[in-house]
């Protein structure tokens, strides 16, 4: 086991997301570290998935614009973090195809005022707290575009981004890079692969999917469903987060995955077997009887699958859960935690479809 890394005041942007929310419950559970959430609070952004952790006394939220320059310069002035884990973005393909406005000021401008405000109050930052600060990139696979039938993208493969979403986090990851090399801000970087768990906001395959089942709604699926993806469970990801933020080397990159290649149609029939047996309905029957085949995704990338090599030999990140493990847990939270997504799914988002490009 490596030593354990001294209690540090940790600024999480993006903490009330999906992943961000990940973060933040693990360094309150499983670390002595100060967390601060900085949160815009979009409509991906949740309190809710803040609730574990909201009465420990090492835990705060602000909530703020990564846009807004001063405000950001005085929250790093006043909570002096030693790292800062930046997760704050717009990050739903869909989305960014109805409107990539969003995701230009956000992924790119936003990270290139946050850039600036680290830089900053780095730059006056004492000798060994100057050595020790890290700023820690949080990005996709998507960035590396898309794989035919054979290949893992690996941390020296090319940038090829397709969608306005992939486009504007490649455009983050280079900024990020440029500022370490040209200002020396300590950076790391790391591109992981899709996500799912608790607490993962339901227009997302995975807890729409799991949801509609449920409801017996019809089960979109794009395309013929061919299209891989590689998932890794949240809760390995936020392990693997705090790994490279305390562990990582400067100027470096890492790729996360957890080996969980899947068609999307593979997806939705095991969460239809899942559910039929956990949660059988008579009034619905056999949940695969849900599957609606619907126009695919425009520019829809075929696969994406990591090579998740450089993080097990440098780090020793390994992931705990496998996809089975893993989607049973995420079945079973989204039964016993109905409260959290009837509030969403009866206010900003319905189950309608995104991003069909029209
Ligand atoms: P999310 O959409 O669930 O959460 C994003 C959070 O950022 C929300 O809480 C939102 O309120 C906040 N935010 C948005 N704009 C902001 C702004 N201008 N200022 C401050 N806060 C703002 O996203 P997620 O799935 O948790 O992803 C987090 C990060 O991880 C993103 O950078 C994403 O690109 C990356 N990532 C996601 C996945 C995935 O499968 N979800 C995979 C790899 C990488």
């Amino acid at each position: 086991m490596p030593a354990q890394i001294p209690a540090k005041r940790i600024l999480v942007t993006g903490g009330a997301g999906f992943i961000g929310s990940a973060v933040a419950r693990h360094l309150i559970a499983e670390t002595d570290h100060q967390v601060l959430v900085l949160d815009k609070l979009t409509y991906a952004g949740n309190l809710d998935s803040l609730r574990p952790v909201e009465n420990s006394p090492r835990y705060a939220f602000v909530q703020a614009d990564i846009l807004d320059a001063p405000r950001v310069q005085a929250i790093m002035r006043s909570f002096r973090p030693e790292i800062v884990m930046h997760l704050a973005a717009e990050s739903h393909v869909d989305r960014s195809i109805d409107g990539p406005g969003a995701f230009i000021q956000t992924n790119v401008v936003g990270t290139y005022t946050l850039l600036q405000a680290a830089l900053g109050y780095w730059q006056a930052l004492p000798g060994p707290e100057r050595d020790a600060f890290r700023f820690h990139h949080v990005s996709t696979d998507e960035v590396f575009g898309s794989l035919g039938a054979e290949g893992h993208f690996t941390e020296s493969t090319a940038y090829d981004p397709r969608s306005p979403y992939s486009a504007s986090k490649a455009a983050s990851d280079h900024l990020v890079r440029a500022w370490h090399h040209t200002f020396g801000l300590p950076v790391v970087v790391s591109n992981c692969s899709n996500n799912y768990g608790p607490y993962h906001f339901p227009e997302k395959l995975i807890p729409l999917v799991i949801l509609n089942a449920l409801e017996g709604r019809p089960l979109p699926v794009y395309g013929d469903g061919s299209n891989v993806r590689d998932w890794l469970y949240v809760e390995d990801h936020a392990r693997a987060l705090l790994l490279i933020a305390e562990r990582g080397r400067v100027g470096e990159s890492y790729n996360v995955g957890g080996h969980n290649e899947k068609t999307n149609l593979e997806v939705v029939r095991t969460i239809c077997a899942i559910l039929d047996g956990i949660a059988p309905d008579a009034r619905i029957g056999p949940r695969e009887g849900l599957i609606a085949f619907v126009a695919d995704r425009p520019g829809h990338d075929h696969r994406y699958a990591i090579d998740p090599a450089k993080i097990g030999r440098d780090l020793g990140w390994r992931p705990q859960e496998t996809f089975e493990t893993g989607l049973a847990k995420t079945v079973r939270w989204y039964l016993d935690n109905r409260s959290w997504w009837e509030r969403i799914r009866s206010g900003v988002y319905r189950g309608e479809r995104l991003g069909a490009g029209g």
